[in-house]
């Protein structure tokens, strides 16, 4: 099932990040506590009614002068074009309308992308409902006044966003191909890999055009399997200007993992493992996809019969919450192991819907305690009573305990290896959810 996306987007200072904060505070993801995870949100998920969509914060960049404000907003507004479903344009009733507003507007315009336009820090609806009629000058219909410092009105707000999502679009589409999408900073490799694959491999439909995204995907089969390359929003079209605000780029590659079933992390050889690299591989793993993390350009370094255990024991150390994700060394240019790779990702698409019967599971968890006694605090002993599986991709666990503030982290770790070891999983995080039981 594919979330849809919605982006906020509007001059600094408008309110973003506030009213960002104010739709996904309540929302604490699972793997929150996770160590070595980024607590850089700029995306989060966001529930209204029945709906679910992921939100986009671009804000965030502080420019340095308000000549550039403009050139980026641009950049933003094109962004969220190509890769949201929804666009939030976000004006501030304080400041009113400005310049840059109005050619943000237009570029909107031009788009036909549904766009909502909402006014914040209207803290007082009747006193400023004059500073929001300026705003039906921007010629995208009607404003939505809000507070998102108050909080007022963003129940109208989000029903407006939620009234342009396409049906079938939150319905779960199935079908036998595995969505695979490549994800990496600038220059990593990913259109060479993307083009690799389809000019050596049996294209049976390419370039179909995305039905709500203006995103290029391919399918490919490789030996019988279907396969579905996500297209970064432009990969292999070549964008013509090379991401140089990763902020910007990051709305593209939240599309692409919220899209897909399997992620490959690329990364290159030539420059090793780079903070920019371990925030992007932070966002696939919080995703609950499977992940692969893809060291590309290994034609193009010095090796010697240690070199990969170098590289492999640096990733490991750098992503060190990510254990799960076996990591590969490919040629985009030369093609080299590209085989293995994909039957390494056959592999993953295979673990990530696997489902364990809760006898068996139960088996597993009753010697893992044996062997292991779960912790006691302040005498209280831990005690866990049962576990099943509710869901897959990623397989989801539901542990049944006596008290949920017994159940520390590096125990539940503790049974996730043995759950690994005894089943597998490789290349799919796995979630636990712990209940209380009386
Ligand atoms: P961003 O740069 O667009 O992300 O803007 P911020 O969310 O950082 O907000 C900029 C400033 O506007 C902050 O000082 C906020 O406290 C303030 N602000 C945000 N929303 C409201 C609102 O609804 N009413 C008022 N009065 N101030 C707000
Ligand atoms: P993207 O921005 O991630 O799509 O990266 P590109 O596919 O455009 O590649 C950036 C540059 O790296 C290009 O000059 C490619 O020719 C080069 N490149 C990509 N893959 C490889 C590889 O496996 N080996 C070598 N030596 N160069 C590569």
């Amino acid at each position: 099932m594919s979330k849809p996306i919605v982006a906020v987007i509007g001059r600094p200072n408008v309110g973003k990040s506030t009213l960002f904060n104010r739709l996904t505070k309540s929302k604490t993801s699972i793997v929150d506590d996770t160590p070595g995870v980024t607590r850089d949100r700029i995306y989060g998920e966001v529930e209204w009614l029945t709906h679910k969509f992921t939100l986009i914060d671009t804000g965030g960049i502080e420019p340095e002068s308000t000549d550039i404000i403009l050139s980026q907003m641009r950049r933003q507004a094109e962004a969220a074009i190509e890769a949201a479903d929804v666009i939030v344009f976000l004006v501030d009733v304080k400041t009113g309308l400005t310049d840059s507003d109005m050619q943000v507007a237009n570029m909107l315009r031009k788009s036909h992308k549904p766009v909502v336009l909402v006014v914040n820090k209207v803290d007082d609806m009747i006193k400023q409902v004059m500073g929001v009629y300026e705003f039906y000058n921007l010629g995208l219909g009607d404003p939505v006044p809000i507070s998102a410092g108050q909080p007022l009105n963003l129940g109208d707000m989000l029903d407006e966003i939620v009234a342009h999502f396409k049906v079938d679009q939150e319905e779960v589409e199935e079908d036998d191909r595995i969505k695979v999408a490549i994800i990496g900073k600038p220059n990593v490799g990913k259109s060479s890999l993307v083009n690799k694959i389809v000019g050596e491999e049996r294209v049976i439909v390419s370039d179909i055009a995305g039905t709500t995204r203006d995103s290029v995907d391919t399918d490919v089969e490789i030996n019988g399997q279907r396969y579905t390359l996500i297209d970064t929003a432009g990969l292999r079209r070549k964008s013509k200007i090379k991401e140089s605000i990763e902020k910007y780029s990051i709305i593209r590659t939240v599309a692409a993992i919220e899209r897909a079933d399997i992620i490959l992390i690329m990364i290159d050889a030539k420059e090793g493992i780079t903070e920019q690299d371990t925030k992007i591989a932070g966002m696939a793993h919080e995703a609950g996809k499977g992940c692969i993390i893809v060291v590309n350009k290994w034609d193009d370094i010095e090796k010697n019969d240690k070199t990969m255990n170098v590289y492999l024991k640096d990733i490991t150390n750098t992503l060190a919450y990510m254990q799960y994700a076996p990591c590969q060394f490919i040629s985009a240019k030369t093609g080299q192991r590209l085989s293995k790779l994909f039957e390494t990702i056959y592999a993953i698409a295979q673990n990530q819907t696997m489902r364990i019967s809760t006898g068996v599971l139960n088996d597993v968890l009753y010697e893992a305690m044996a062997m292991n006694q779960p912790p006691s605090d302040k005498g209280k002993p831990l005690k866990i009573f049962y576990m099943t599986q509710v869901s897959v991709k990623p397989p989801t666990f539901v542990i049944f305990v006596n008290d949920k503030e017994l159940m520390h982290f590096s125990y539940q770790r503790y049974i996730e290896n043995q759950m690994r070891e005894a089943f597998g999983f490789k290349g799919t995080p796995l979630r636990f959810i712990i209940r209380e039981k009386g």
